[in-house]
């Protein structure tokens, strides 16, 4: 569908539903477009941000196909929702990497990889290479230190600039005509809203992405995989502060802080992407995006790769194998965060961005309480 197509097609839609909304209270999207009759371009890209995908609308709409009004919100609303990724994205020319998401991150982390090893041979013998070694400092005989650090710092820097830079362009065309003091006030249930995932329970129930049995299964595994993913960002934390701090070089004991939460936050990741591939491979086709689902998948399968190949140099690190696992991983991990920006992962925070504008605009419409007297 050409992207004036798309426009006219989810403006179709969006003005039956005003008319019915009879799915008020699934989600903050009926809500936002009560009474409205025209969108604009902007509003779809907050509006399509705003829809989690859980397909409550789709279970329960009297006029799906074969009715010839034919709404189908998830599937239209996921499509802009990748439009609003490319059309934000800094810089602008790697939009078109959205559009084929598993050449694009085989590209970048390949290039990764390589690069990875080509810094490993000129740096190191292969006697350090091949050799068993887990005393003290036996990650930095493979890549030294300073090269490891820089280059996962340049790596991660360049993707919280572009996502950094995207979430501005996507907050100044999206945000409402709102005073700054109502957009701060509404930090806070923004922020709880986005921490504890409270649409994914679909006010209550869950949500229906496999069939029309609403359940939390998404939410939970989403929670699991981020809890995962916070402990092995700890994990790096305190391995750096050991470093840096005290002296202390990589590899630490099995029971040291680093090594522990590492292990657990990486298995803790492993569960998470595990249900939600599992999610996405039986959830019904009918009111999904084929697109965005490679979207999510390529983006957990780069997770999950990332995650494994973490879990496996420190399952093996005492074995000659060590430094060929310690290269995949690296490599991975300076292509996971290059690619991070035209990755699924754009989608927080445009939906953080989307839920601070409802909660904004939900504390304004509210009615004000009565007072004793009035
Ligand atoms: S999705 Fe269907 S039932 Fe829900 S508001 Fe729109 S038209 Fe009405
Ligand atoms: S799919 Fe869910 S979140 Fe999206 S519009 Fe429908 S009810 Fe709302």
């Amino acid at each position: 569908m050409s992207p004036d197509d798309l426009t006219a097609e989810a403006e179709r839609q969006l003005r039956i539903c005003t008319a019915c909304m009879y799915c008020d209270g699934l989600c903050p999207v009926f809500p936002a477009i009560d009474n409205q009759h025209r969108f604009e371009l902007s509003d779809l890209a907050y509006l399509s941000n705003l829809c989690h995908n859980c397909r409550g609308c789709w279970s329960v709409c009297q006029y799906t196909p074969p009715h010839p009004f034919a709404i189908n919100l998830p599937t239209t609303l996921a499509a802009l929702r990748q439009r609003s990724y490319a059309d934000y994205l800094w810089p602008a020319a790697l939009g078109h990497a959205f559009r084929r998401p598993f050449l694009s991150i085989a590209v970048v982390v390949s290039t990764a990889l390589l690069f990875t090893l080509a810094a490993v041979l000129l740096s190191t013998s292969p006697a350090e290479l091949f050799g068993a070694d887990d005393s003290a400092g036996a990650f930095y005989r493979v890549l030294p230190w300073p090269m490891m650090a820089g280059a996962a710092g340049a790596s991660l820097l360049w993707a919280m600039l572009c996502i950094a830079l995207a979430t501005v362009r996507y907050w100044r065309a999206t945000a409402p005509p709102l005073p700054t003091n109502a957009i701060l006030q509404a930090l806070r249930p923004a922020f709880r809203d986005i921490v504890t995932l409270r649409h994914l329970g679909g006010g209550g129930p869950g949500c229906t992405d496999i069939d029309e049995r609403p359940s939390h299964q998404r939410r939970i595994a989403h929670h699991v995989m981020v809890a995962g993913c916070m402990g092995t960002v700890l994990s790096t934390v305190v391995a750096a502060i050991y470093h840096k701090g005290f002296g202390w070089l990589a590899p630490y004991p099995l029971l040291s802080l680093p090594v522990m939460l590492g292990g657990v936050g990486g298995l803790a990741m492993l569960v998470g992407i595990g249900g939600l591939l599992t999610i996405e491979q039986r959830a019904d086709r009918q009111p999904s995006d084929p697109h965005e689902a490679q979207l999510n998948v390529a983006f957990l399968i780069l997770l999950a790769l990332v995650t494994l190949s973490g879990l496996a140099v420190l399952a093996l690190r005492e074995t000659a194998a060590m430094g060929l696992l310690l290269i995949l991983h690296l490599g991975l991990v300076f292509g996971f965060f290059l690619a991070l920006p035209f990755t699924k992962a754009i989608h927080a925070p445009f939906r953080a961005a989307a839920l601070l504008r409802a909660a904004a605009e939900a504390a304004i419409s509210r009615p004000t309480a009565r007072k004793p007297g009035d």
